[in-house]
């Protein structure tokens, strides 16, 4: 029997990805940014898979204290870093390193006392992202401040994010890179700056180290792209099961709303997903789905637990056959484009309720 709505993981795709990331980034250290439940994939899970990455990346302290309850002993920068004291306190407890982008934590830092333990540090340099960072004379300073700061382990590490990477005719990026190199020049410590649209896009950037996000899943952070155009292998596919279908008459409309209406007599397909479990609610009719393995057409809104697709080319089609949502030969990339959105937040969106299988 056809399971409702599950994931499949597929982990060795995962490290072929890794071993991309290594190609496309040669000499380089991979932070693996695994932040958001490693997008979605499970964050424990994909650490076990990528562990010969030489770091790990998460966004937020908690994230970092689940990888080390966990017992991963790899380092692991929190991208955001700590806003008080108590924070502060988790990471030194778990030796975590940690990104400094704002004088408030440097104040933190200064006025810390009672360890011998010392805070790995990234000093967080505003290239142009305008959002977490220091720019020019204030990058300076905090440096200066961080440097005769007891609690922060020498040499201090530089990063900085790219904004839009992923637009290739953009001048932008030319201009952060050439911000970070110039600042770079004369600070010991190591740098890092690009993330998957900076490793495939931007491959000549000085680095050190990297941190792949989206292309370690598989994806490609390019529109118009998908991950295979540049040797990547999806992760994650969605998959369900039709749970019914009917013949419904010229003129009758589909589901909420009656966005849809029927130019023809129409064979109806009721798939068991919905935006309950992640499919994104603003995909527009059009939107391929596969049944038996084959590309029906999405009619109608995405309701919570449920969708219709067009049967006509499928009469034979019944209740319990194969659904594919994305993944195999259905990309991600061309689902998103259809909501509207980034494969990011398709990855990122899938709920609780859905079961997942990996292999
Ligand atoms: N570095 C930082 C600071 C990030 O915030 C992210 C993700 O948002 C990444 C790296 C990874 O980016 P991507 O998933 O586009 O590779």
């Amino acid at each position: 029997m056809t399971p409702a709505a599950y994931v499949h993981l597929d982990l060795a795709a995962a490290r072929h990805n890794l071993i991309q990331v290594k190609r496309y980034a040669p000499g380089n250290k991979i932070m693996a940014v695994i932040k958001a439940n490693a997008y979605g994939h499970g964050i424990t899970r994909m650490a076990r898979v990528l562990e010969t990455a030489d770091a790990f990346a998460v966004a937020r302290v908690d994230e970092g204290v689940r990888l080390r309850n966990a017992g991963f002993k790899q380092a692991i920068t929190v991208l955001q870093g700590f806003v008080c004291a108590e924070e502060l306190e988790l990471l030194l407890q778990h030796q975590l390193d940690s990104v400094v982008h704002t004088p408030q934590q440097i104040a933190i830092l200064q006025q810390h006392t009672g360890t011998n333990s010392r805070l790995n540090v990234w000093l967080k340099m505003d290239t142009g992202m305008n959002r977490l960072g220091f720019k020019g004379h204030d990058f300076a300073a905090a440096y200066q401040q961080l440097l005769s700061c007891a609690l922060v382990q020498q040499p201090i590490n530089l990063i900085t994010h790219f904004a839009n990477a992923d637009d290739l005719l953009d001048d932008k990026t030319r201009r952060q890179i050439e911000v970070f190199t110039n600042a770079i020049k004369d600070f010991p410590g190591e740098c890092s700056i690009a993330n998957s649209a900076g490793i495939i896009g931007w491959p000549h950037v000085v680095s050190g180290w990297v941190r792949p996000g989206l292309m370690l899943y598989g994806c490609s952070p390019f529109a118009g792209k998908t991950g295979s155009d540049f040797g990547l292998k999806p992760i994650m596919s969605l998959h369900s099961r039709l749970i019914a279908v009917k013949d419904v008459a010229a003129g009758e409309s589909v589901g909420y709303s009656g966005l849809w209406q029927c130019d023809r007599p129409t064979r109806l397909g009721v798939i068991s997903i919905g935006y309950g479990d992640g499919y994104h609610r603003h995909t527009k009719s059009g939107a391929p789905v596969l049944v038996n393995g084959q590309r029906v057409p999405l009619i109608g809104r995405v309701s919570m637990d449920m969708i219709t697709v067009d049967l006509n080319s499928q009469p034979l089609a019944a209740p319990g056959d194969p659904v594919t949502l994305w993944g195999d030969a259905l990309p991600i990339e061309e689902i998103a484009r259809y909501a509207d959105t980034i494969p990011y937040t398709l990855l990122c969106g899938i709920t609780q309720r859905v079961r997942i299988v990996e292999q």
